[in-house]
């Protein structure tokens, strides 16, 4: 146990190790202590103490006796004795985790008092004494017995009102003692016991009380929640100082700049002749600084000094507690503060413009994570309204719109002009149009990767997939939870992809701040990353977003979303149902002029930038119609005896979706396993692309065309497409007597571990590898990337204790499966080819975390949705300093 001035911050490798020993609180106070500033006398019980408390249920024997020795060196320093009635020692006992958890632990103030000490400090100033007295009943009540303020309250209200009065600060002296009796009824009616007066006892069981607030449920699942690991909480032992003393006295929070935009200015709030706890239960409106610079100018003046020195010192800003006592000021607490993004970019560049913090320093000041909120509308802290419901934050953003429970129905109504949320039990491709003409998508099943999220995130819509409690009935068009109806179709409805979070009804968002310090910033971290950012985008629109975001190239075009268009899907029917290779032919004909123009497009948004052009992927019966209302109509018609041609349409098509459809399609025939069966498809998508990029060079486009074959195993699956599909480009670039500016390069993605185990053989005939981290991680693991989320891996992290897996995969790289395969990759695939190009285009491309990973394994680039560009610039800019 140390006294404040006994701690040696200088002992300690980092202020992180310091806080470990003593809390977040505790190392400031030591902090403070060394600078000077005015603190209240007192000590630290270190973190470990509540630790063994919890195993043990005990004190090791010699924390007692320092814990007593602790008490009498306080006395000799203030001149106060602790229990002694003529000069009563009075104490707070505050917890101190090293990590902050806002409001999750607990805090014992004006310990030490009895009412025989109260009567006598009565003869000095009674309202105080009275006041402090039945502040401590009631907060030993609530904290150390666990009764809750409520009760407490409630007297107060009562009290008040009968009175007629309105504030605290109202009643007198002999109000408060009353007020003081009845509360010691209380504790005695709540609990049958007497008040201890012994201040021994109070002291052990209030550092008791704060010991076990650190297992408390709610701190539990706070420190589940934000992932802080089981460290303990420290117990800091104060002399009371009282801002209820007087009208010369007060308490208040301050932060050193703002935390809400980053401007350089003190801002605080103030209550007079008050208690920490009275700001936080919001029993009075706070005034201003400004306000208390009238009332007391030499207090704000010495605020404003103190918290310059202390933001010098930590040279960031702080959150402080202060207390004045009588005129004479008091810090009680200061920490790092917590800050929106926007505050954040700001305060790190001025602090970088006044030469406070470096460059490096400046990037590491903002966490990529926090980036997005700078991109995307956010629901107002000021939204009072709770949510029905809560899912998986699949894409940020937070919007409002009617609820819609099917994508024909949402054309419809995006035409006449509505904002929609498409509601879904889940989304397929063939929702794609829906999905577009939607503000926002809801589904109740479904992961991070399901289609739903990986589109959202893609065009950037806001979406929540995964919702599991919301039970969706697409024919009633109703959702319900726990069997009541919450929301039935055209119902407003709010979704919070920044959350997770469902709301009926409206809520209240506010804008993106984008503002010059951020771009700033952005060019700041472009300095130092290595990696190069891509991004995944499909059409010219989703370039165009990602380039503003600064996008250097795009490192994934998936060509199937281009089939999905409306006017294209009937179309691509007709060529997957094609009876033979003639007709299959013509449909492809059909659309070859329709992927020539995608590519013209985006070849012209990316004029001098790269553009990987993967072929297509998904297997053929996805572009079908949904098999169930297929079924359904063809009953329908066969019950009223109609055997028309749309019988025999549905027939013929119902026939070749059996044909087609395959029990485990994800590992079927899909990729470079359709383009070697029917390598018409991919001759088609070539021809699109050489066409294109013909007429993009003569009109003077810079095309840098990538093509990449998608889920090769084996090598002599590149190597039989590669000769069929090379030369017939060489041929017609000759044909046109055009040399590209850029020769075009050959590659694959690396999505099957086979592949990442086999890479120097693949590296030998591919020009370039893009991670599908996707795939790679469903087949590394097993694991369905559609289900599995929903169906057990949130059970595996969050439920099972203790947890099977920390994170999950699709979210976060797993650098010890798919992240050893990745290493292979790289090792063999340089060696076989040195300088082999390597990127990333699987989801985990865009997380901060994985960006640390991808980075020291040497990767060249990273690709994200347009939305994640900045996140990734951010995050490579940290993982190289
Ligand atoms: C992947 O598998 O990581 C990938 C990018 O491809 P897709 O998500 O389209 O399967
Ligand atoms: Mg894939």
């Amino acid at each position: 146990v140390y006294m404040f001035d006994e701690v040696d911050p200088s002992k300690f490798s980092s202020t992180e190790d310091l806080k470990i020993h003593f809390g977040g609180k505790g190392a400031g106070l030591a902090n403070m202590t060394l600078l000077g500033l005015p603190i209240p006398y007192g000590f630290t019980i270190p973190c470990k103490y509540s630790l063994s408390y919890a195993e043990t249920n005990k004190w090791p024997d010699h924390l007692k006796d320092q814990i007593n020795e602790s008490i009498a060196k306080l006395e000799k320093k203030s001149g106060y004795i602790f229990g002694d009635i003529e000069k009563p020692l009075l104490l707070s006992i505050r917890s101190g985790a090293p990590i902050s958890m806002p409001g999750m632990m607990d805090t014992v103030l004006n310990l030490g008092m009895s009412k025989a000490i109260a009567e006598k400090m009565a003869e000095k100033n009674a309202r105080f004494a009275w006041d402090s007295w039945r502040r401590f009943i009631m907060s030993f009540s609530d904290i150390v017995k666990e009764t809750g303020r409520e009760p407490y309250d409630e007297i107060m209200d009562e009290f008040k009102e009968s009175r007629g009065k309105k504030l605290d600060i109202e009643l007198n002296a002999d109000e408060m003692k009353d007020l003081g009796e009845l509360y010691l009824k209380k504790f005695h009616e709540l609990l049958d016991k007497d008040f201890p007066e012994d201040p021994w006892e109070q002291l052990y069981a209030s550092i008791n009380a704060v010991f076990n607030s650190w297992n408390s449920e709610r701190a539990v699942a706070y420190r589940k929640m934000n992932k802080i690991p089981n460290y303990g909480t420290a117990v800091n032992v104060m002399r009371m100082v009282f801002g209820n003393l007087n009208d010369k006295s007060g308490t208040g929070v301050l932060f050193t700049r703002s935390p809400m935009d980053g401007e350089h200015k003190v801002m605080g709030e103030y209550l007079i002749n008050a208690q920490g706890e009275d700001v936080v239960a919001g029993v009075r409106t706070p005034i201003s600084m400004e306000e208390l610079k009238e009332e007391q100018p030499d207090i704000v003046k010495q605020i404003f000094e103190l918290a310059n020195l202390l933001e010098n010192h930590y040279k960031d800003m702080q959150d402080c507690e202060i207390t004045v006592e009588d005129g004479k000021l008091f810090f009680l607490q200061t920490r790092t503060g917590k800050r929106t993004a926007g505050a954040a970019v700001k305060i790190a560049i001025d602090m970088l413009d006044d030469k406070i913090i470096d460059e490096e320093t400046a990037v590491l000041r903002v966490a990529p994570e926090k980036i997005e909120e700078l991109l995307h509308k956010r629901i107002s802290p000021n939204e009072k309204k709770l949510p029905i419901v809560r899912g998986f934050n699949a894409s940020p953003g937070a919007v409002t719109g009617r609820a819609i429970f099917d994508c024909g129905r949402a054309i419809e109504e995006k035409r006449a002009n509505q904002r929609i949320i498409l509601v879904r039990k889940e989304t397929k491709p063939e929702d794609f149009p829906g999905m577009i003409a939607s503000i926002g998508i809801l589904t109740s099943r479904g992961g991070k990767t399901c289609h739903a999220a990986v589109v959202a995130r893609g065009i950037g819509l806001p979406a929540i997939v995964g919702a599991g409690e919301l039970e969706i009935d697409e024919e009633k068009r109703t959702a319900s939870v726990g069997g009541e109806v919450k929301f039935k179709e055209g119902d407003l409805i709010s979704i919070d992809g920044i959350t997770g979070n469902v709301y009926i009804g409206e809520v209240e968002v506010v804008d993106p701040e984008i503002t010059g310090e951020f771009s700033r910033y952005l060019v700041m971290c472009d300095k130092y990353r290595k990696l190069g950012v891509r991004t995944n985008a499909d059409t010219p629109q989703m370039a165009l977003d990602a380039l503003k975001n600064g996008a250097e190239g795009i490192g994934l075009c998936r060509t199937e979303r281009m089939f999905n268009a409306k006017d294209r899907l009937p179309k691509v029917v007709d060529m997957i149902v094609a009876e033979n290779l003639d007709k299959r032919e013509k449909a492809l004909d059909k659309l070859l002029p329709l992927q020539r123009q995608d590519f013209i497009d985006i070849f012209k948004v990316m004029d001098g930038k790269p553009v990987t052009v993967r072929l297509l992927d998904p297997p053929l019966h996805e572009f079908l119609p949904d098999y169930k209302s297929m079924v359904v109509e063809f009953t329908e018609l066969r019950v009223k005896g109609d055997k028309g041609k749309r019988f025999k349409e549905l027939e013929f098509m119902l026939k070749k979706y059996e044909e087609l459809k395959e029990e485990n399609a994800m590992l079927g025939h899909r990729g470079v396993r359709l383009g070697n069966t029917h390598p018409e498809i991919y001759k088609m998508q070539v021809k699109a692309l050489i066409e294109a990029l013909i007429e993009s060079q003569k009109a003077g486009v810079d095309v840098h065309l990538e093509i990449m074959l998608p889920l090769v195993s084996h090598v002599n699956e590149f190597i039989r497409l590669k000769e069929l599909l090379k030369p017939m480009a060489e041929e017609m670039l000759e044909n046109a007597d055009l040399v590209p500016k850029n020769p075009i390069q050959w590659g694959t993605m690396i999505e099957i571990p086979r592949a990442a185990l086999t890479a120097g053989e693949i590296a030998k005939e591919a020009e370039f590898f893009s991670f599908g981290t996707n795939d790679l991680t469903q087949m590394t693991f097993g694991f369905s990337r559609d289900d599995v989320e929903a169906k057990f891996l949130t059970k595996y992290i969050d439920e099972i204790y203790p947890p099977i897996m920390k994170d999950n995969p699709f979210e976060h790289i797993d650098i010890e499966g798919v992240g050893k395969l990745i290493e292979i990759t790289v090792v063999d695939g340089r060696k076989a080819r040195p300088g082999i190009h390597v990127g990333i285009c699987g989801e985990v491309g865009g997380d901060p975390h994985s960006i640390q990973f991808l980075h020291d394994v040497g990767l060249d680039y990273v690709s994200c949705s347009p939305f994640r560009v900045p996140v990734a610039r951010v995050a490579a800019a940290h993982a190289a300093i």
